[in-house]
């Protein structure tokens, strides 16, 4: 049996690891295009910013260690086309440049996913963030003092967290986005207001509902244009979305989204036999909307990754769902999303009621009292709990994995009032925030 994996990092190797433990006959092979394997783009923002400077830390294993298992690792190697009839891929060696074929009994396509580029004149000069090399060539201009002004293009997670770093930096940050709030996919409104405040608090300028068109380079400045604005930078980061690396699967015929993300089922399969896909480049299935959907997240990489390695070593392993479960830290709060969002629930035409409360994290009497706000959509007849999102200064993300639980379990919010949290002064008050959001959701 002769098992070919392309893409070594999250999904792939995670695969790649688990075929091995699962069946130790079968031949393994990885082709990764990059010159390493199992890289944790995670942490490419705190590498950025200085948090640590040793690329080798977001790397969690080294070609040559993992062959020692017999996992044949092929780096640069990038595999330019499949033939699905003959379980054959076409395979060019980057260091040579030498075009081969290879055949396999059984495929995974673990490709992951791509910076968006968007139609922006000069947009070349611009810094992007997802593979080692970015990291390394916008840390050092990061690390120049010269560097004063940043544009962040994309308010989603990369970007903010970028924005994040910079300011950290003392460097002035402003944020382009097309839509009218940060991070309009995960949260709603109540909470983004709050996390949006604190920025602007802090000095980041915000520019909503702004299309930016062009960057004009003039010496060491980068002029930002959009329609209606011009902002002088010395530094433009974009952000603005990933695309799954599926482009060179176009003739396979292998069923895709709109957005070109692989549809795969529970077990990881495509829609051909004895292909299968996980991490970036594939779907997920969100256990609330019941449907296969793109939620690119090493958390979703890792889990799905496994569970094809498994398969891919003849189990029958499921993947239970996803809820989506993401958080971010922005200039000293934190925030987490879990489920689904209230535009989700309108979306999905749900019969919903939402909640929306702030209290405190921890007892008054007791240093480092913040507020922390979070909100609950649920059911408005059964009140089972469909999304949660919480915000504040500390302790919100940890309280979104309380949520991440409920929905999980279908808790409704009655439940949830009742749920014995742990309480001590330190660390909450003897209702907890999330025992209010439930006994006031009626
Ligand atoms: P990738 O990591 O994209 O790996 C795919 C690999 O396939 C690449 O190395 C590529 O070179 C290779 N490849 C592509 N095409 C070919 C080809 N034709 N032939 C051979 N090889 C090929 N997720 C979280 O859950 N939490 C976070 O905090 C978080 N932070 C992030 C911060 C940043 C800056 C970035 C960029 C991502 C972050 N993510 C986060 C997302 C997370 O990194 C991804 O979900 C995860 O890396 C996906 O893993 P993957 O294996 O599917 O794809």
């Amino acid at each position: 049996m002769r098992i070919i994996i392309i893409g070594g990092i999250a999904a792939g190797m995670s695969a790649a690891a688990k075929l091995r433990r699962t069946d130790r006959e079968a031949e393994v092979v990885v082709y990764e295009k990059s010159s390493y394997i199992s890289f944790g783009a995670c942490g490419l923002p705190y590498y950025v910013g200085g948090n640590f400077d040793n690329v080798d830390r977001m790397l969690a294993r080294t070609p040559e260690k993992v062959r020692e298992t017999g996992i044949d690792v092929k780096t640069e190697h990038e595999v330019l086309s499949v033939n699905t009839q003959n379980k054959t891929i076409e395979v060019k060696n980057l260091q040579t440049g030498e075009v081969f074929t290879d055949n396999y009994d059984k495929l995974m396509i673990a490709t992951g996913a791509a910076t968006v580029i968007p139609p922006i004149k000069n947009i070349e000069n611009a810094y992007t963030l997802r593979s080692l090399e970015d990291g390394e060539k916008l840390k050092e201009r990061m690390q120049d003092e010269n560097i004063k002004k940043i544009a962040v293009i994309g308010a989603g997670f990369i970007g903010l967290e970028v924005a994040d770093v910079a300011k950290e930096l003392n460097k002035e940050v402003c944020v382009f986005n097309t839509g009218n709030r940060i991070l309009e996919n995960v949260l709603d409104p109540e909470i983004t207001e709050i996390l949006e405040e604190n920025l602007r608090e802090q000095g980041v300028e915000l520019y909503f509902n702004s299309l930016v068109k062009s960057l004009e380079t003039c010496s060491d400045k980068t002029k930002v244009i959009t329609d209606d604005n011009g902002v002088e930078v010395d530094l433009v980061v974009l952000a603005a979305g990933v695309r799954p690396n599926t482009a060179f699967l176009k003739e396979t015929g292998i069923e895709m989204l709109e957005n070109g993300a692989i549809v795969i089922d529970d077990q990881g399969r495509t829609s051909i036999e004895d292909i299968y896909s996980a991490g970036d480049c594939a779907t997920v299935y969100h256990l609330v909307k019941q449907k296969q959907v793109y939620i690119p997240l090493a958390t979703n990489a890792n889990k799905l990754g496994r569970i094809v390695g498994s398969n891919l070593g003849g189990k029958c392993e499921q993947f239970q769902g996803t809820l989506g479960s993401s958080c971010i830290k922005l200039l000293g709060m934190e925030a987490g999303a879990t489920g689904i969002t209230e535009a989700d629930a309108k979306k999905m035409n749900l019969n919903y009621k939402t909640t929306f409360i702030t209290d405190k994290n921890h007892t008054d009497y007791y240093p480092g009292q913040e507020k922390i706000s979070v909100k609950l959509i649920y059911d408005a007849e059964t009140k089972v709990i469909l999304g949660g999102q919480v915000v504040g200064k500390t302790d919100a993300v940890q309280r979104t994995n309380v949520l991440a639980t409920a929905i999980f379990t279908k808790l409704t919010t009655e439940q949830l009032g009742m749920l014995d949290l742990c309480y001590a002064p330190p660390f909450a008050r003897t209702w907890d925030v999330l025992n209010i959001a439930g006994n006031v959701s009626k």
